[in-house]
């Protein structure tokens, strides 16, 4: 099948922004010429710093992705002739196989979850069977769900620029003026809008909305991968509550459907459909066979090379690796110089940054003018500044971008001959977005992984087989977390009172629970027809709040609101004294009022950073599941942790010598959560040759490196768990490693986490043992969020605590690991 000039070449609702062919540049050959040792570009200054025999092999692994071609399917004979034209009209002459599969299934009445990869276009799946019906139906409405307002609005000018008679989308969010709002309400058929504001806004004035909810036939959620965590599990409550009110809106409408119809988008993930029904709570098809076309890439993971002389000192986590940013840089303009467009992925704001004016520096000593084709781009953007940016790289004005992850949600830009990931984006799934950036047709595409100083990237460059041979991670939620649920009820109730049939839509025998603690707790009143909210007002809930108010980060001297901070972070951030960087400027704290939930911050550039220490303790209060294996023990269980931040070193910047540690006068704070732990007896670690004085060190090792290697099985960040060990622990009367979500209720993260035990701890261990370093480094066994200065720590005796675990631990008897690495491949 022919696949060029098959889609438009502008950012449009169908087909993604196709970079277009230019000069011929060779990524290919440009990998070759950086693996030779000593010809990597450096900067000035760091010559003389050349190890003898030149710079070592920095590739670790290269894998190629072959090209595939397009498969494409006739129109479904239901799409009306109006938006084949208006569509053709976009360049799009017949859609792609699961494009049209999808649109299918949707049509049919099934709910359906499209899974595929960066820019295949998931979005004329879902467009055409919503706009379809529009045009069929002229009174049947649409609603779509973004997780930004950005998105949204992108899709709204999608939509709009089809030029449909009677469709009148509408954005319907937090920018929408009062008086605009009555006639959505009124008149919009195809609304756009987020879960918040469906949350806040929507829901709780169903009655306005009625004449909406009553025709609704889709319900489209964009993104839907992007709703795990405690997020997506409050997501999932909001997508019953919408169920819930369309069902009702819908049997006032003899003869109509039972409900709409929900279809899903999501990046490459594991098990969409099984994701997509803990969200919605319905059975849901999923089409993950992608079939539009893609160019060959050649994928290298890449292992910054060691400093000469540089020694890992405990205390301080002093860089032994040239920075990944460094060497991103580096690469970014070697790409740009040698007329290759080039995407770079980093993680923060400031490291885009960094990497983007970097890389202009050395572009502009090597030909003055080179400079200005290398730009930056971060989440905040307006619209405009967004599109004039995908623009000018499109056409080839721009030939290097550095960006945050924000262009991975919801821009649509494929087409660039190499694309640079700056550290692992946390999860496969991410990964392969930003990858997918890469490559067209016909011609070799390059991505390359560059590792950052930390253990879960050492651990994946040294292990092709955990990024190319592993299926992409599920998406981790948890609808029955009490913290999530109980509130969500509160909020349903708010909405029309709750009777037995409701039970079973929220969760089943959990929600006649929570619901029997409303009502002794006086939040809820049970009356014979159901459960009613009977307090003034409605339910204050966050879906996206961690409990409690965010803290304001607010310059002093002018007032100004610079940012806010999660309650839960704040004592680590923005206690009085720390230094906080907010857009790459420095302020330091004076002031953190909690009860005002405000921090006062003055602007100054000390010589130091600060690093806060935290002591925590935890009770085990129960155990949900456990496998006794001898001297071993494997558990998962709701736990209390009780944290207090008590001082913080001040560090010389550069150097990291330490300043000083000053006392903090911060309150303790409870959190009840779920943990993984497991306990090995002391006599078996003995005879594995860890000196009882010791295990401490071994503990607190092996506990940092399966926090860092937890992504690994789990959606999660690191910063999303928390972890204790301790030699001898008043609930277990063992040797203990506890590792605990960071959210109260748990996340989802420790459960999945003791399901692929063996997978996570194997790993944990084998990362440990294959890390070049001494007596532990940041790429194994030290922590950047340590409240104990990352002292004490053996790495030695870590791999043998967790020899011993592995050694005990039974294969798994049950699906529940398998599950977590089912042998189907994806990405
Ligand atoms: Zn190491
Ligand atoms: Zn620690």
């Amino acid at each position: 099948m022919p696949t060029s000039a098959h889609q438009c070449e502008s950012a449009d609702v169908t087909s993604p922004a196709t970079v277009t062919p230019g000069p011929v540049p060779d990524p290919a050959g440009l990998l070759r010429r950086w693996r030779s040792a000593g010809q990597l570009p450096r900067q000035a200054g760091e010559a003389r710093s050349v190890p003898d025999g030149g710079w070592p092999d920095p590739v670790t692994h290269v894998e190629r992705l072959p090209a595939r071609p397009g498969t494409t399917a006739p129109w479904p004979g239901w799409v009306p002739d109006q938006l084949r034209d208006a569509l053709a009209g976009r360049g799009v002459r017949e859609p792609w196989q699961h494009q049209a599969y999808a649109a299918e299934l949707a049509h049919g009445g099934r709910h359906v979850v499209v899974a595929t990869g960066t820019g295949s276009g998931k979005s004329l799946a879902y467009l055409l069977p919503a706009l379809s019906t529009l045009l069929a139906d002229p009174r049947a409405t649409v609603l779509y769900l973004a997780p930004t307002k950005a998105l949204a609005a992108d899709q709204f000018r999608a939509v709009t620029g089809l030029g449909l008679d009677g469709v009148r989308p509408a954005c319907y969010d937090g920018d929408t003026p009062q008086a605009e709002r009555a006639w959505i309400r009124q008149h919009a058929r195809f609304v756009l809008t987020n879960p918040d504001m469906l949350h806040r806004g929507i829901l709780p004035g169903h009655n306005a909305w009625s004449h909406f909810l009553r025709r609704l036939t889709y319900v489209i959620v964009d993104e839907c991968h992007s709703y795990r965590g405690v997020f997506g599990s409050h997501v999932a409550h909001v997508l019953r509550r919408l169920r819930r009110q369309t069902e009702r809106y819908h049997r006032a409408r003899p003869g109509g459907p039972a409900g709409p119809v929900f279809i899903l988008a999501s990046a490459t993930s594991g098990e969409p459909a099984r994701a997509a029904r803990q969200l919605t709570g319905l059975p849901v098809e999923p089409v993950t066979e992608d079939s539009a076309p893609r160019g060959a890439v050649t994928f290298a993971l890449w292992e910054p090379p060691l400093l000469p002389g540089a020694r890992a000192d405990t205390e301080d986590l002093t860089p032994v690796r040239r920075s990944a940013l460094r060497e991103s840089a580096d690469l970014l303009a070697d790409a740009v110089a040698a007329g290759v467009r080039t995407l770079a992925f980093v993680r923060s704001r400031r490291g885009a940054e960094v990497v983007a004016s970097t890389a202009r520096r050395a572009l502009e000593e090597v030909v003055p003018g080179l400079g200005t084709r290398v730009a930056a781009y971060r989440a905040g953007f307006l619209a405009e500044e967004r599109r004039a940016l995908e623009r000018s790289l499109v056409h080839g004005d721009l030939l290097g971008l550095a960006s945050t992850n924000a262009l991975e949600l919801g821009v649509d830009l494929v087409g660039l001959d190499a694309v640079l990931i700056c550290g692992y984006p946390g999860t496969r799934a991410s990964l392969w977005q930003q990858a997918g950036r890469a490559g067209r047709a016909g011609r070799e595409a390059l991505a390359v992984l560059i590792a950052r100083d930390d253990p879960l990237d050492t651990y994946l460059v040294h292990h092709p087989e955990a990024v190319f041979g592993r299926p992409v991670e599920a998406t981790v939620l948890d609808p029955t977390n009490p913290y999530v649920l109980g509130p969500q009820l509160c909020c349903a109730a708010a909405e029309g009172a709750l009777t037995t049939a409701d039970v079973e839509l929220f969760g089943g025998a959990v929600v006649k629970q929570t619901l029997d603690e409303l009502v002794a707790a006086g939040l809820l009143r049970r009356r014979p027809t159901g459960w009613y909210w009977t307090a003034p007002g409605r339910p204050d809930v966050d879906l996206r709040g961690e409990g409690g108010a965010p803290i304001n980060v607010v310059e002093a001297a002018t007032g100004r609101l610079l940012g806010t901070v999660d309650p839960g972070s704040s004592h680590f951030l923005v206690h009085p004294g720390a230094v906080y960087l907010h857009q790459g400027v420095s302020y330091v704290v004076d002031d953190l009022d909690l009860e005002g939930a405000c921090a006062l911050v003055h602007a100054e550039e000390p010589e130091w950073s600060t690093h806060a220490r935290e002591v925590t303790s935890l009770d085990v209060v129960s155990v949900r599941e456990y496998q006794d294996a001898g001297p071993v023990g494997l558990f998962v269980g709701d736990v209390d942790v009780t944290s207090q931040v008590v001082s913080y070193q001040r560090r010389r910047i550069g150097s990291g010598e330490v300043l000083d540690t000053r006392p903090l006068d911060l309150p303790a704070r409870q959190l009840r959560t779920v943990a993984v732990w497991f306990t090995v007896s002391p006599a078996s670690l003995t005879a594995a040759g860890v000196d009882p004085a010791e295990v401490p060190g071994a503990l607190h090792a092996a506990e940092h490196a399966a926090i860092g290697l937890l992504p690994l099985v789990a959606t999660c960040d690191r910063w999303d768990i928390g972890g204790l060990s301790t030699a001898s622990h008043a609930d277990t009367e063992a040797p203990t490693v506890f590792v605990y979500d960071g959210h109260p209720g748990g996340a989802g993260f420790a459960e999945r986490a003791y399901q692929a035990a063996r997978t996570w701890l194997g790993a944990t261990r084998d990362l440990i043992a294959a890390c070049g370093c001494d007596t532990g480094c940041p790429s194994c066994v030290q922590s950047p969020k340590c409240g104990n200065g990352n002292n004490p720590l053996g790495k030695a005796d870590a791999v043998r605590v967790l020899d011993v675990v592995l050694t005990n631990l039974p294969e798994p008897t049950n699906a529940a690991e398998t599950m977590a690495d089912p042998a189907a491949n994806s990405g």
